[in-house]
Parts: C-alpha cells; sequence; structure tokens
C-alpha cells in the first residue's frame, strides 16, 4: 500500500494516528523518514495551506538531539504533509500507561531532554504550545540514560500555531490541551516560553505522581483550577525535586525557570535519584463536576462528560482533557474566582483511606469512639473531634501548606 507523497517520498505503513492526520513510515532521498500526513478537510483548508508554507522556516530551522526535526513541508494536490525525523520506539504517553508512575531519575531525565529541546527552540523564538506525554517520542535505539531511560525528543512544534487561526480572536479562544494550560493563557494572555515550562512540569508531576495536579472532571474547572488552586504536594518526593517543581508550576510566567535552567538543574539532581522507587501514591477520586448549566442526568458512576470542548481540528472530538483543544473559551473573571476553588484533587500516601468512603468513615467513627472513651484529654478531642465530623461529611481537601506555594520570584 506505497503511496507518493510530493515527488521526493513515499509512505509505507502507517505508524500512528493522531488528531491532526496519519503518521506513515516512509522513505525519502535520504532514507526513512516518519510523514504525517494532515487530515483531507485540514489540507483543503486554503488558509491553513498559507500559514504552513509561512510557518516553514521556523519549522524546519529547528536541528537539536532533543527535537524531532521536521525536514520537509510537502504541499502536493490535496495533500499536506509534514516530513520528520523517524524515531524508533513509542511516546511517553504509552510508556506512562504501561508503567503507571516512573521511578523519580527516569522521570527526571527524561524531562530533563525535553527541556533542552525546549531551550533550543526558545533560544529560537520558537513556543511549542502543546507540551505533553503524546508529544514526547522515546528513541528505543538511542543510549541508555539515567534510570534507564531512553532519549526523549519533543515533537510536533508549531503545530500548534499552524492549527491556530489569525481569526481567532487570542483574548477569547485558546487552544491547547487542558491538563497542561499555564494559567496566563486561561486569563488570556499570548502563549510565550514560559507557557511550555509550566506544561513541561505538569508533564514531570504526572510522571512521579500518575496523574496531573489540576486534572479530573470537565475541562472549564480544570482550566479555572490552574487559575486559582495551588499544586497539592506529593507524599515521599524528595524536597529539592518538590521546589522544582512548585517554582516551574508558579501562576506567575515571569517566576518560573527558563528551559536551560531547569534542564540544568534537574540534571544536577539524577545522581541523589538514583535507585529511588516509584513514589508510593494513590491518584485522588475524580469527583464528578457539573457546569452550573448542566442539567443531564447521567448514569451513577459514569465520568463527566466533557461538554463545551472544541476538538484542535474541526471534525475531530477530543475524548478527554488530555486530547489537544481549540477554541476553549476564556473564562470570565468571576468564573474564574468560585465555582473551581478548593477542588484540586490531594493526592494520598497509598493504602490511605478515601475522603468520603465507607472505610473512611469507619476510620473516622472508630476515631471519634476512642477519643470519647479517652474523655480526659477533651481539649485535644474538641479540636480534632470538629475536624474529624468535618473530614466525615466534607469531602474538601484540607487547607494547603502555604510553605508549599510558589515563590515570588526565581
Ligand atoms: P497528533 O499530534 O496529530 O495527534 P502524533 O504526532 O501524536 O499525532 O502522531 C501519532 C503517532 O504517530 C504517535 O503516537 C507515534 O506513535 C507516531 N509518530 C509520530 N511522529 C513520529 C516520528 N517522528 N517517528 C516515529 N513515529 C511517530
Ligand atoms: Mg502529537
Amino acid at each position: 500500500m506505497a503511496r507518493k507523497i510530493g515527488s521526493r517520498y513515499t509512505a509505507h505503513q502507517i505508524l500512528g494516528r493522531g488528531s491532526a492526520g496519519t503518521v506513515w513510515l516512509g522513505e525519502g532521498p535520504e532514507g526513512p523518514v516518519a510523514i504525517k500526513l494532515l487530515r483531507e478537510d485540514l489540507a483543503s483548508d486554503q488558509e491553513l495551506v498559507g500559514r504552513f508554507v509561512q510557518e516553514r522556516t521556523a519549522l524546519l530551522g529547528l536541528e537539536h538531539p532533543h527535537v524531532v526535526s521536521v525536514r520537509d513541508l510537502v504541499v502536493d494536490g490535496n495533500d499536506l504533509a509534514l516530513v520528520m525525523d523517524l524515531v524508533r520506539g513509542t511516546d511517553l504517553r504509552t510508556r506512562l500507561e504501561r508503567e503507571r508512575r516512573m521511578a523519580p531519575e527516569a522521570a527526571v531525565a527524561v524531562v530533563a531532554d525535553v527541556a533542552d529541546g525546549l531551550a533550543a527552540a526558545h533560544a529560537a523564538g520558537v513556543v511549542h504550545r502543546d507540551v505533553k506525554p503524546e508529544n514526547v517520542l522515546l528513541d528505543m535505539q538511542g543510549p541508555l540514560g539515567p534510570g534507564g531511560s531512553h532519549p526523549a525528543l519533543l515533537t510536533d512544534f508549531g503545530v500548534a500555531k499552524l492549527i491556530d487561526s489569525p481569526k481567532r480572536t487570542r483574548a477569547t479562544k485558546i487552544i491547547g490541551t487542558p491538563d497542561y494550560l499555564a494559567p496566563e493563557i486561561v486569563e488570556g494572555l499570548p502563549p510565550r516560553a514560559a507557557v511550555d515550562i509550566y506544561a513541561l512540569a505538569t508533564v514531570l508531576y504526572e510522571l512521579l505522581a500518575g496523574f496531573t495536579p489540576f486534572g479530573g472532571g470537565h475541562p472549564g474547572a480544570v482550566l479555572r483550577r490552574h487559575v486559582t488552586e495551588t499544586v497539592a504536594p506529593l507524599p515521599g518526593i524528595p524536597d529539592e525535586l518538590w521546589q522544582l517543581l512548585v517554582q516551574c508550576l508558579a501562576k506567575a510566567p515571569a517566576s518560573r525557570l527558563r528551559a536551560s535552567e531547569l534542564g540544568a538543574r534537574l540534571r544536577e539532581l539524577l545522581p541523589m535519584l538514583a535507585g529511588m522507587p516509584p513514589l508510593d501514591v494513590d491518584e485522588p477520586d475524580t469527583e464528578p463536576e457539573r457546569e452550573p448549566s448542566e442539567d443531564a442526568v447521567e448514569p451513577a458512576g459514569e465520568r463527566v462528560r466533557r461538554r463545551g470542548a472544541v476538538p484542535l481540528v474541526p471534525g475531530a472530538r477530543p475524548d478527554s482533557n488530555r486530547d489537544t483543544h481549540t477554541s476553549m473559551r476564556v473564562p470570565g473573571p468571576d468564573e474564574l474566582a468560585g465555582g473551581a476553588r478548593g477542588t484540586a484533587r490531594v493526592p494520598r500516601a497509598a493504602g490511605s483511606p478515601r475522603p468520603g468512603s465507607a472505610r473512611h468513615r469507619a476510620v473516622a467513627r472508630r476515631r471519634r469512639i476512642t477519643l470519647g472513651v479517652a474523655g480526659t484529654l477533651l481539649a485535644a478531642a474538641v479540636g480534632v473531634g470538629a475536624w474529624l465530623a468535618s473530614s466525615d461529611d466534607d469531602p474538601a481537601p484540607p487547607p494547603q501548606d502555604k510553605g508549599h506555594s510558589a515563590p515570588a520570584s526565581p
């Protein structure tokens, strides 16, 4: 099923399918390549084709060991294709799904690679805008690095920009993937390099914890959490690593590290993390959250339907907050102020009961009985009992440790 792409390339077999098109294993004048053939409806969008050609130089100019290079852009009849370096391996999402959580050393090595790739892009004035595990490829043929990790390469550079329409009013529409979106984008500011740092720090948190810091539920709730919530500490994480995470997840873009600095700081931590097992944390519950307008009845236990999310490309339907979305509405100030406050999911140490669960209630009840028997500890029991009672009824997380909030400046 070989297929000619332009005059110089042949596509042989499908490597994978993405939201923007299909990626083929192909052959070019200089050997094997990966060819991303954009979907037909995108390829026939004249405006997009124009931008495709405009972006040519920026897309082709990026050469770095941790960036998947775009070698060529092909506009040929109905075909619109990006010719890339072929990476023999898998993407980081696939690895994470297999392992659930990565050992800190391997996670940090992968993220340091991506930070180095980003540093090169940022130096060239290119912002990625869609950093997430799906867009990190692991080169299984490369040499094994710290923690047994393969070299990581960032892909899909410039694709978000390509698909972003100049007609789009920046102030009201958002492009990106909800779980990884920096707060300033949610607030309607244009994306600068620091948005990639925020997204990459989110990826690092996810590799360590098995879930993103502000994910879960309706995309609107996720967007609000980026703006209003503080990241919840991960039990057992080494303090130096936690401080780096917190700094790069700072709400203020200027407080985050630059990519080159982040890469260097992460590499400094590698010796300390050697041999450390994956963190022992449980994923917090995803509380179904409803938008105020949502009145549909959902069967019990069914995950929240993601309404109001518009896919990256017309016709594609993102089915999760980890898919790239476009045209998400920027929430108004009143929406940002209310609604999602206190909904950030707080990780529990593995084995501890879920707040609100039958086991949690039983544990709380047992503790109350014990406290009742120990009547002499009256003063203490009043305080603890009040906390138990409230934690029993109210699944909202406890107030977060101010010591972990983002520093004002680096
Ligand atoms: P999209 O971003 O449009 O959703 P992706 O870029 O994620 O699509 O590509 C889909 C799949 O194709 C990836 O998961 C990966 O398996 C494969 N792929 C993409 N780029 C390459 C590449 N340069 N080399 C090898 N495989 C690739
Ligand atoms: Mg992709």
